[in-house]
């Protein structure tokens, strides 16, 4: 069965009443790697933020079921415990809570929801450590506050190491590739790639050939106002990055 089936999903900002999406039909198995690429202002960006709940957005028609449960009821908290996790394009700032209390937070809270009993900061820290170190990152950065004074790819680099940490079924990954030099984009992609199971999916939001190229789709997806209007493999992105997306032939 799908992890994830989304069936004709509208969906508007919450205080205008200004529609985004127009009927998203899209279907993520166990395993598969998904990535989403369109024009700017397509919708792409909205549909993550939908899917994970955020309040801005209002679901006005279709279905989201994520193994099997319909999310669309279900507090933003809930689906990430559910195994939901998302990167946002503009990570938040969460002022007085170090790195280090947030993911070992969110760690034991899904923990006791396993019925596991909860870890200890020594306990985590070994946890934790050696993702930091994978990452290529300074462990100092644990005592630094969420995303306080980050710089664009140190966010980019915590928010992965919150998905390590952390773990999803699901991981929506929303530009990650923006703002990163090569060489840690390729440490982020690495990151990625070791998380991958066949039992995890990855949706990825990215305007670039070369995130493709280190983390590999199964399905390259094409938004325009609203709407996913054509699904192939990964040779559509090499067509896009060579042609624009005027050469994608849309029957
Ligand atoms: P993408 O990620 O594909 O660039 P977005 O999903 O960010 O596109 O945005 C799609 C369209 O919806 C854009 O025209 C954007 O301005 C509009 N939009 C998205 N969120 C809001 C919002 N909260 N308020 C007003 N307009 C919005
Ligand atoms: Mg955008
Ligand atoms: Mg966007």
């Amino acid at each position: 069965s799908p992890l994830i089936e989304v069936r004709g999903l509208t969906a508007s900002v919450k205080e205008t009443g200004q529609q985004i999406l127009a009927g998203v039909d899209l279907t993520i198995r166990e395993g598969e790697i998904h990535a989403i690429m369109g024009k700017n202002g397509s919708g792409k960006s909205t549909l993550t933020k939908v899917l994970v709940g955020h309040p801005h957005y209002e679901v006005t028609g279709g279905t989201i079921l994520f193994k099997g449960e319909d999310l669309v009821g279900m507090e933003p908290e809930e689906r990430s415990l559910a195994g939901l996790f998302m990167s946002f394009q503009a990570p938040i700032e969460i002022p007085g809570v170090s790195n280090f209390d947030f993911l070992l937070m969110a760690v034991n809270a899904r923990r006791e929801k396993s019925g596991l009993p909860a870890l200890g900061p020594l306990e985590f820290y070994s946890v934790v450590s050696p993702k930091v170190d994978a990452l290529k990152m300074d462990p100092k950065f644990l005592d630094r506050n969420v995303n306080e004074g980050f710089s664009g790819g140190e966010r980019k680099r915590n928010e992965i190491l919150q998905l390590s940490v952390i773990g999803a079924d699901l991981a929506l990954l929303d530009e990650i590739d923006s703002g990163l030099d090569v060489d840690a984009l390729e440490d982020v992609a690495n990151a990625v790639n070791g998380l991958l199971t066949p039992k995890n999916s990855v949706l990825m939001i990215t305007h670039y050939q070369r995130l493709l190229d280190l983390i590999k789709p199964s399905y390259v997806h094409i938004m325009e106002s609203g709407k996913i209007i054509k699904t192939g493999d990964s040779s559509i992105a090499t067509q896009i990055n060579e042609g624009g997306f005027k050469s994608i032939a849309l029957v």
